[in-house]
Formats: C-alpha cells, sequence, structure tokens
C-alpha cells in the first residue's frame, strides 16, 4: 500500500533526518524532492504546489523544539500537513436521529461498492447494529444477486424488489422492511455504471431527495488516481456527497486519490476498502496514513 510513495518521500526527507543543522538549501532540496515524489504518485499539482509551500513556510519559520534536531522537525511538520492534507481526524458517520439510518452507496460500477456495502455491513454489526442490506440497482440483475450472495456469505439481510420497481419505492419498502425486521442501519446499494452520465444523476438526485438519506457515500477506486478525483468532484457537485469510500487501496502503490481527494473536493475519506476479502470496513484514520507512508 502507498510503497512507491512511501519510499521516495522517505528518501527525499531521510538525509535531514540526521542534520544536526539546516542550511536553507538543504530544506529547498528535500522540498524539491517531496514535490517531485508527490507528482510521480499522481497528486493533483495545485495540491502539490499548496503542500510544498505550506511545508516550506512552517520549516523556514519554525519554533526550535530541543527535543527534535532541524531535520527531525520538517519531517514532523510534514507529517502534520500529510495528515491535515487527508483531513486532519477520522470522518465519522452521521447517524439519524431516530433510527433507522439511511445510506447511500453511490460510484461507478467496478468501483467495489457491492464488496464495500457487504463490509459495511459488517463494521456495523461489529457495533452492535443491525444492518439491512437493500438492493437498489435495478438494471442488473447480476448486481441484486451479487448483493443476495456477500449477504448470505456475512449472515446479514438483503432486500430486494426484483428489477421491476424503481429504486425509489424499493427503499420505501426497504425501511418498512427494516422496522419489521428491527434492523437500525438500511445500507442501500444504487446503480452503478461504466461512465458517469446524466440519467444516473438525475436518478440518484431525485433518490437523494425522496429518502433523505443521512450520508450518501461514494465508492472510488484508489488505483484510477486523479480519475477517481474527478468522479468525486462530478458526484459532488450533483449530489452532495457526504464522504468518500476509498476502495482498493491494498493495490495502490502511488496514493494520488488518498492525497488529493479531500483537498479537492472537501469529502473526507470516511473508510477504505483493504482487499478482495469480505471483513468489516476500516475507519479512515488519516494520521495513521501518513505515518505509515513515512515510516
Ligand atoms: P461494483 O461493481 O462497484 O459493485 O464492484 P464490486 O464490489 O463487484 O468489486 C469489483 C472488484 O473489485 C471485485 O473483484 C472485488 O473483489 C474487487 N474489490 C473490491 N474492493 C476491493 C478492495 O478494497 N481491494 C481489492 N484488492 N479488491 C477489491
Amino acid at each position: 500500500m502507498l510503497e512507491g510513495l512511501s519510499s521516495s518521500l522517505q528518501k527525499a526527507l531521510g538525509k535531514l533526518r540526521s542534520k544536526g543543522k539546516l542550511t536553507e538549501s538543504d530544506v529547498q532540496e528535500a522540498m524539491r524532492e517531496v514535490r517531485l515524489a508527490l507528482l510521480a504518485a499522481d497528486v493533483n499539482v495545485k495540491v502539490v504546489r499548496d503542500f510544498v509551500a505550506r511545508v516550506r513556510e512552517r520549516a523556514v519559520g519554525q519554533d526550535v523544539q530541543k527535543s527534535l534536531t532541524p531535520g527531525q522537525q520538517v519531517i514532523k511538520i510534514v507529517y502534520e500537513e500529510l495528515t491535515e492534507l487527508m483531513g486532519g481526524t477520522q470522518a465519522r458517520i452521521q447517524m439519524a436521529a431516530k433510527p433507522p439510518t439511511v445510506i447511500m452507496l453511490v460510484g461507478l460500477q467496478g468501483a467495489g461498492k457491492t464488496t464495500a456495502i457487504a463490509k459495511l455491513g459488517l463494521a456495523f454489526r461489529q457495533h452492535q447494529h443491525r444492518p439491512l442490506l437493500v438492493a437498489a440497482d435495478v438494471y442488473r440483475p447480476a448486481a441484486i444477486d451479487q448483493l443476495h450472495v456477500l449477504g448470505r456469505q456475512v449472515d446479514i439481510p438483503v432486500f430486494d424488489m426484483g428489477t421491476e420497481t424503481n429504486p425509489v419505492d424499493i427503499v420505501r419498502n426497504g425501511m418498512a422492511e427494516a422496522e419489521r425486521q428491527g434492523a437500525d442501519v438500511v445500507l442501500v446499494d444504487t446503480a452503478g455504471r461504466l461512465h458517469i452520465d446524466d440519467a444516473l444523476m438525475t436518478e440518484l438526485e431525485d433518490m437523494k431527495s425522496t429518502i433523505e438519506p443521512s450520508e450518501v457515500l461514494l465508492v472510488v477506486d484508489a488505483m484510477t488516481g486523479q480519475d477517481a478525483v474527478h468522479v468525486a468532484e462530478t458526484f459532488h457537485e450533483r449530489l452532495g456527497v457526504t464522504g468518500v469510500i476509498l476502495t482498493k487501496l491494498d493495490g495502490d502503490a502511488r496514493g494520488g486519490a488518498a492525497l488529493t481527494v479531500r483537498a479537492v473536493t472537501g469529502c473526507a475519506i470516511k473508510y477504505v476498502g483493504l482487499g478482495e476479502k469480505i471483513e468489516p470496513l476500516e475507519p479512515f484514520h488519516p494520521d495513521r496514513l501518513a505515518s505509515r507512508i513515512l515510516g
């Protein structure tokens, strides 16, 4: 995970670590390498520019902390700014004041939405909730089947009405079913397409305004880098996404999406997908990823 970025940043900063004294040119050189490392990781150009400027400004005007060498202080600043770039603190799920909490998952086909819904169900169950999965992707019968298969695998109930009912009615009936079953969290799988299209967006907008979910979580594939960020921008403009689930981070050596999506869209990453195996979805901790990147 993020091995490429991690090794190039560690290389860029490693030279500073042992230095007792830092000259301005040491900092300049390190910042140049940090900039190249971030660009090679497919981080958005403007995000890189602002990031490096902030680190440089703080590094030059830094308060002297006796416990750290100047080099260690620069590394600490990079760590803090990386954490901030990814949202600072853990962004939590907004639960409904009156259950059930309805969460819509949206995203392009193949991003890992169905997998994420099963994993999210497990994460809620781990916290003593009773989730119900609702299959509202009426365009792909296979998507409904896949959700049933995963639901059985994790022993979480799945509600569907086939492909002939419109998604809003499915969710309404799903809520009634949740009440009947005593489920307090309703996770809605929506239609994905291969590309963003207007019809998909309009339908998701209608669905959102009718069911007023507590969260609209966008599922994006980390391995698609800046494309994932563009997808997030478009979905956010139309839908007002409340958080991102960044999948396939386990296979992403570069980290462009992880480092950019929050800065460009303002949407916090709330969870990350770290494998194909169906395990509870992992909450995203910016500070932990930053320290993992810096080693
Ligand atoms: P959907 O079309 O968005 O519903 O995508 P799926 O949930 O069917 O996932 C597409 C593929 O990505 C499947 O082969 C999943 O096993 C795989 N996948 C999903 N999430 C992850 C993840 O976090 N890591 C890895 N390595 N693979 C994932």
